[in-house]
């Protein structure tokens, strides 16, 4: 992973979020205020802006530019979330290059960062259930000395399981923790976000 590559990471999650925008939504309309995709619509479109007139030194410049653009531009719960991420993502980042070993551990720092801003454990049906997965994938690849490519595609379809195994869990955090039992047999839309950001990072790098 490099500069340009952050970059490219970050634009290919603003035109996934852009394609799939009304599918996150509908998803949240049925467990939540109908606003995930907007959202994150909305936050990724300021962030390849943001990015556009940055000539970032680092890798983790390019994050934590993303993750304060995220928080400045989201009002729902997802935009601290995510921002606080990429933010944590970035911070352990501060090099022009991040190899895979590097960017398992930048992966850790942004799940911890989650966890300890929305309290959130695997299982409460959130972001955390595509996250944690993804992570884990990740640093086993890492650890058996794959490459990048390899170990973010194992991210990846590790995000879209974990993303599925969310829909017969009962939420225990954010809005559709108000629906109580009715928030079961629907598919989390942060979840489904987190997927999608997976996703294109395994397309990123190995385009
Ligand atoms: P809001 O719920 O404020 O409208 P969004 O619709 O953009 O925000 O995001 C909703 C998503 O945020 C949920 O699907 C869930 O994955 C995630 N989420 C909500 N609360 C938490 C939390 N405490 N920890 C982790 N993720 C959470
Ligand atoms: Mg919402
Ligand atoms: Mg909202």
């Amino acid at each position: 992973m490099d500069i340009d590559l952050a970059r490219t990471w970050v634009q290919a999650i603003a035109a996934a979020v852009d394609k799939h925008k009304d599918h996150l939504t509908q998803l949240d309309s049925a467990i939540g205020d109908a606003d995930h995709g907007v959202n994150m619509h909305r936050g990724f479109s300021a962030a390849t802006t943001a990015l556009t007139d940055y000539t970032p030194p680092t890798v983790g410049a390019v994050l934590v530019k993303t993750g304060t653009t995220l928080i400045s531009s989201v009002g729902g719960a997802s935009g601290p979330l995510y921002g606080s991420a990429f933010r944590a993502i970035g911070k352990a980042l501060d090099t022009p290059t991040a190899d895979t070993q590097q960017f398992a551990a930048a992966l850790a720092a942004g799940l911890a960062s989650v966890q300890q801003l929305g309290a959130a454990a695997p299982g409460d049906k959130t972001m955390i259930d595509a996250y944690a997965p993804a992570l884990a994938a990740f640093q086993q690849q890492a650890n058996s000395g794959s490459d990048f490519a390899t170990a973010a595609r194992a991210a990846a379809d590790a995000a879209e399981d974990g993303m599925r195994a969310t829909i017969p869990l009962q939420a225990r955090k954010g809005r559709a923790s108000y629906l109580g039992a009715r928030s079961i047999g629907h598919q989390d839309p942060g979840a489904t976000s987190t997927a999608l950001i997976f996703r294109a990072l395994a397309e990123t790098v190995t385009a």
